[in-house]
């Protein structure tokens, strides 16, 4: 009941009010962390989520009518939520629908697990997206940040995306109006909701396809911690003369000894500099903290600013 006081308090908005717009699947005073490869961050106001085109579309619309903000998320493996969490609407979306338009075209709704999507182009001997094999999240969160490995980014092989804009309109845009660009697309600044995609492959022999995603499983899994992270925290920094024209962040942080640095519960990898850890009892908090204090040492050693591949969500000090 207490909830409920504050909740109303908080938006103005009764429950009541709230499961008529939002239907009964609606849950309030949702948890975050565990919807996130961190595992850290408070809780949300209110959570649903989503798994059709037409219901994205009703939601985004009920937002706007009853003025709530939203924020989407997909497998949560690319976002620090503050321990304060967030006083509005969390979407997750699971639009999971995944077939093929022809022979090299498969349509993939933007909820799908990008690893069943690069088994399902496997099992259909279609080449072109193995260097994805082992990122985390969905394929909407990969086409929204242009998720990349190895050379190689999402957003070479989309052709186009179905979108809704905040105020709940639905179209079909080309692979030029996202702007893609490394580990980042126009879509972060329209703030639009990616619903599904189309991504064109080449026919390719489903032995090697395999094997090379084989291979990458083992290169990642030598590499990358299997649990409470996301990844890379900050971006390569731009530099003509390095391979895949980037000069790796995990360097300039393995110069400072951020190896030997920790706040709270929040550490660094021990095989990957780039790469903070939740080693079990750490805050969204620590986690800053010690992205701040990385920050700092890199810029005063080598006056570069790093800047942060991660999605925040929500007040950080
Ligand atoms: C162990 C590990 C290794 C990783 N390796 C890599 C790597 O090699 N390369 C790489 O690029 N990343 C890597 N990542 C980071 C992460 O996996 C990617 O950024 C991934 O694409 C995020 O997708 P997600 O669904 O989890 O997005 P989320 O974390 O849920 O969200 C990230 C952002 O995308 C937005 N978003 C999510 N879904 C949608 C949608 N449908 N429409 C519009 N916006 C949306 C969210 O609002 C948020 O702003 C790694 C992460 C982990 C944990």
């Amino acid at each position: 009941m207490e909830m409920v006081d504050k909740l109303s308090l908080k938006t103005n908005i009764s429950m009541f009010s709230m499961i008529s717009a939002f239907g009964e699947r609606l849950e309030f005073d949702k948890s975050l962390a565990p919807l996130t490869s961190f595992k850290t961050g408070g809780k949300a106001a209110y959570f649903i989520s989503v798994n059709s085109e037409d219901e994205m579309v009703r939601i985004i619309k009920e937002t706007q009518k009853l003025k709530i903000h939203f924020f989407l998320i997909g497998g949560g493996s690319n976002l620090l939520i503050s321990d304060n969490g967030f006083d509005g609407l969390i979407i997750k979306v699971e639009i999971m629908n995944l077939s093929l338009d022809d022979s090299n075209t498969i349509n993939c709704g933007a909820g799908v697990n990008l690893m069943d999507l690069i088994n399902y182009t496997s099992n259909n001997s279609l080449t072109g997206l193995e260097f994805a094999t082992g990122i985390w999240g969905t394929v909407g969160g990969a086409i929204y940040g242009n998720a990349g490995a190895y050379g190689g980014e999402i957003g070479d092989v989309v052709t186009d995306v179905t979108l809704v804009d905040p105020k709940g309109n639905i179209r079909t845009v080309d692979r030029d109006y996202c702007q893609f660009r490394y580990r980042d697309s126009y879509l972060k600044k329209t703030k639009e909701i990616i619903t599904s995609a189309r991504l064109k492959l080449i026919k390719g022999d489903k032995k090697s396809i395999k094997s090379k995603i084989d291979e990458i499983l083992a290169l990642r899994s030598d590499k990358h911690p299997d649990k409470r992270t996301c990844g890379c925290f900050f971006k390569n920094i731009p530099d003509h003369k390095a391979k895949y024209g980037k000069l790796p962040a995990g360097k300039l942080l393995e110069e400072i000894g951020a190896k030997k640095m920790s706040v709270g519960g929040a550490k660094i990898f021990d095989k990957h500099a780039n790469m903070i850890i939740n080693s079990g009892n750490a805050t969204s908090a620590d986690i800053s903290k010690l992205a701040e204090l990385l920050k700092q040492k890199v810029f005063d050693k080598f006056g570069i600013e790093l800047e942060e591949e991660v999605t925040r969500l929500g007040k950080f000090n």
